[in-house]
């Protein structure tokens, strides 16, 4: 199925995801889930327990797994994930297309995965260290473990090589091409080293949809480096209800 020849105005079904278009200019078709500006957790710590509250209020039919991230390159499937508890992993994966799965970022990249055929989805949290770890291809290749062969990926919004200096030890660990400025700071863009994983995994070019936003200079996003320690968190979300909360405006 081709869901760029859908229509619909902002959303529409397909094969038991509720799809929402979160972009239009040079972001091809529409994805089922959902990157959220800050309005959803304006007002709470960005904490696993304080998000799944807010979220627990506003989807209140839906299972909702939030994890404890910790820069690793572990990820959950679903069947591991006790509801109640937040398991300590920066990534999930479920076959069960009615549960919410939830990212919490502040620059790093989050990234949603759903298959085309088959109702399975995934949610990753890629800083630098779950990226230097390669977790964007351990998602891809868990899908894939569970059957999917037509896998999409959406990057949402992170700080991008415009605000994101980093050390040595950050470029040597990424194996990338740093940027450098004019005072001899260096400077990675994060979205192009989790392209690299997703290309060299061999996900079709159709199937990739970027939202290049930075978190750090637009202000509708919480950011790590811009707000220090007390920033709060954006939500990436799919699965479920999660496509009725408020989200980013079509580009
Ligand atoms: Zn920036």
């Amino acid at each position: 199925m081709d869901v760029k020849k859908e229509k619909g105005p902002e959303s529409l079904d397909f094969k038991g995801f509720h799809l929402s278009r979160v972009g239009s200019v040079g972001y091809r078709g529409f994805m089922p889930g959902i990157f959220c500006s800050r309005e959803l957790t304006e007002g709470i710590d960005g904490g696993p327990e304080s998000v799944r509250a807010r979220l627990g209020e506003l989807l209140p039919d839906n299972r909702i797994v939030c994890l404890r991230q910790v820069h690793s390159d572990r990820i959950v499937t679903v069947d591991d994930a006790p509801f109640e508890g937040f398991p300590e992993a920066d990534g999930v994966v479920s076959a069960d297309p009615s549960t919410v799965l939830c990212i919490r970022t502040a620059d790093c990249v989050p990234v949603l995965l759903w298959d085309e055929v088959l109702q399975v989805s995934g949610a990753l949290h890629a800083g630098w260290r779950g990226l230097a770890l390669g977790i964007v291809a351990k998602g891809l290749d868990l899908m894939r473990s569970m059957g999917c062969r037509d896998i999409h990926v959406g990057l949402g919004p992170a700080i991008g090589p415009c605000c994101y200096t980093v050390g040595p030890e950050v470029v040597r660990a990424l194996g990338t091409e740093p940027s450098t400025s004019s005072t001899g700071s260096l400077s990675v863009d994060l979205h192009a080293v989790a392209l690299r994983q997703v290309t060299a995994f061999g996900v079709d070019p159709s199937r990739i949809h970027v939202l290049r936003s930075c978190t750090c200079c637009t202000a509708s996003y919480f950011s790590y480096r811009r707000d220090g320690p007390a920033a709060g968190r954006n939500l990436s979300l799919i699965g479920g209800d999660a496509c009725s909360l408020p989200g980013l405006p079509a580009l």
